[in-house]
């Protein structure tokens, strides 16, 4: 099976991934993430939820500005 990981500290939030997925694997869903490195606040963002659906394409990795995810086959 395919493992996708997200860090969300390095992520913009944009969504680029949950667009281009062909596969339902992304959803919106809040997360605590760092905000300058000094607060924890909750903000909307992609989470590989459906992770027994993704195929490995890579399209998720390639369009991410800042390669903030990881897929392990
Ligand atoms: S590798 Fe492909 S199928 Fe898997 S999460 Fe990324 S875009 Fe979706
Ligand atoms: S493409 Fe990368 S930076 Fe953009 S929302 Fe997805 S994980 Fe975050």
């Amino acid at each position: 099976m395919v493992k996708v990981e997200i860090n969300h500290n390095r992520c913009g939030g944009a969504g680029e991934c949950i667009d281009i997925c062909p596969n339902g694997v992304w959803v919106w869903e809040k997360i605590k993430v760092k905000t300058l490195g000094m607060f924890n606040s909750e903000r909307e963002m992609p989470v590989p939820k459906y992770q027994e659906k993704c195929t490995g394409c890579m399209k998720c990795y390639d369009i991410c500005p800042t390669k903030c995810i990881k897929i392990t086959k």
